[in-house]
């Protein structure tokens, strides 16, 4: 017998149906010797009714001649119950008549009588090979299943366990979405997502700074998205409530049958609104709320380099209040204070949106107005100087508060530098010329 032969037998369960109890006695031995179990059965009606109650045979080993019921009539029972079991009988020289009757029910193998139980173990072997080998897959198969599923679940708890809102989508779209995504969106299930929203991208608002890809399949809107650049990609999303969060967007490409995309999103909507927070910090002005001298730096640098690109031209207005120490003086430093946010909330109300005011220093004020030449510029400015000396900057006042200006054009062959120091001293003649009036040089 090849080991492969032994390997098997021990692995099956005979049913033997033996009614000479001397020959059934000794080849049972001899099979339970390797077999994992054999189970006697003295006629085919005894063995009926082992095959029914039990089930859990891979072969039965058949005589032909017994009392109760013969081999040939157990032979046409269990090929009702099982067109395709393992049976392979044992038959005596004398009985060979029943051979063809047997193959003709499908019998699967014989061994002729006296036994040669080497002959017959082959013979199991061989009978019972398939069934074994069929079994053997339907449990590696139910195994693979259960694995699959096992590794589906854990992949799903990993995925519902994260911080950030998950989809993963190929070709065809989203197939894999964790649950807080849903959650986000108030929605129960993958399919009422591409119901009710059809395309991930669509969820996306649309604003300056942030992802936006209008009409296109979520492998499209996702496969848009640059993702060898180093920037940051935002979006905005609106939840089921209708609150407005910020999300950093992160996708990574995978390979598997198919282009992957795994898409990650995560909550920054406080980190952001600190940012922003800080950004604004570092542009203002903390008692006015207009912006500083160093935000009026870098703003004016873009301005001279747009002005050149585009031929655009602009005119600065810097002014400083008349005589502010007296009002200090007069009236404590806090009442100074109430001028300089006041007549900061008056210039800017005064300007249009496209024009800069900032505090330069101090009572030193700054405006950028844009796309005007100096002519319009100072007619401007003289206008606001007026509005400044009627307004009432802060309550019993003695006298009003005025104003000095100076205002220039920029000119093409200006340093930023150059255009400062010529709006300081236009503003320094208007001091000197008197106070509360408009230089322009
Ligand atoms: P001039 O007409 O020549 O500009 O006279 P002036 O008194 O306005 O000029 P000067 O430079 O002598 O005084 C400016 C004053 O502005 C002195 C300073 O204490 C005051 N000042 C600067 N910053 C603030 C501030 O934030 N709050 C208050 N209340 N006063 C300020
Ligand atoms: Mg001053
Ligand atoms: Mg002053």
């Amino acid at each position: 017998m090849t080991k492969e032969e032994i390997e098997l037998l021990k692995s099956i369960q005979v049913l033997y149906v033996e009614d000479e109890l001397d020959i059934q006695k000794i080849t049972a031995d001899v099979l339970s010797s390797v077999c994992k179990k054999v189970v006697c059965a003295n006629n085919g009606v005894e063995a009926l009714e082992l095959f029914d109650a039990d089930g859990d045979f891979d072969i039965i080993v058949t005589d032909i001649n017994m009392p109760k019921m013969d081999g040939i009539t157990l032979i046409k029972k269990i090929r009702e119950r099982d067109n395709t079991f393992p049976i392979t009988i044992t038959t005596a020289h004398t009985e060979v008549h029943f051979l063809q009757e047997s193959i003709d029910l499908g019998v699967n193998g014989y061994t002729l009588k006296p036994i040669d139980l080497k002959k017959l173990m082959k013979t199991v072997a061989k009978v019972s090979e398939g069934r074994v080998l069929r079994k053997k897959l339907e449990i590696f198969n139910s195994e693979l299943i259960q694995k699959v599923k096992e590794q589906t679940f854990e992949l799903h708890s990993i995925l519902d366990s994260q911080e950030s809102l998950i989809a993963v989508s190929n070709i065809d779209g989203i197939h894999t979405i964790n649950k807080r995504f849903l959650d986000f969106l108030g929605l129960n299930s993958l399919d009422d997502l591409k119901k009710e929203i059809g395309s991930i991208c669509n969820i996306f608002i649309k604003e300056d700074g942030y992802y936006f890809s209008e009409n296109l399949n979520d492998m499209c809107c996702l496969a848009n998205i640059d993702h060898t650049t180093n920037s940051d990609i935002f979006v905005k999303m609106k939840n089921f409530a209708g609150i407005i969060s910020i999300f950093k967007l992160n996708v990574n490409i995978y390979e598997y049958n198919g282009t992957h995309f795994i898409l990650s999103l995560s909550d920054i909507t406080s980190l952001k609104s600190e940012s922003d927070l800080l950004q604004y910090q570092a542009n203002h002005d903390s008692l006015t709320q207009i912006y500083n001298r160093q935000y009026f730096n870098s703003f004016i640098k873009t301005e001279i380099s747009r002005s050149l690109r585009y031929s655009h031209l602009f005119s600065i207005a810097m002014f400083d209040i008349d005589h502010f120490k007296n009002v200090n003086d007069t009236y404590g430093h806090d009442i100074g204070d109430e001028v300089l946010k006041n007549i900061s909330t008056i210039v800017k109300t005064y300007l249009r949106d496209t024009d800069i005011l900032a505090r330069w220093g101090g009572e030193e004020f700054m405006i950028l107005l844009a796309e005007t030449p100096i002519s319009e510029a100072f007619t401007k400015i003289e206008q606001l100087r007026k509005h400044i000396e009627a307004s009432t900057l802060a309550p019993n006042l003695k006298e009003p508060v005025t104003v000095s200006f100076g205002v220039t054009e920029f000119m093409i062959s200006d340093t930023k530098a150059e255009l400062l120091k010529r709006v300081d001293i236009a503003l320094y003649q208007a001091k000197n010329s008197g106070r509360n009036q408009v230089v322009k040089i």
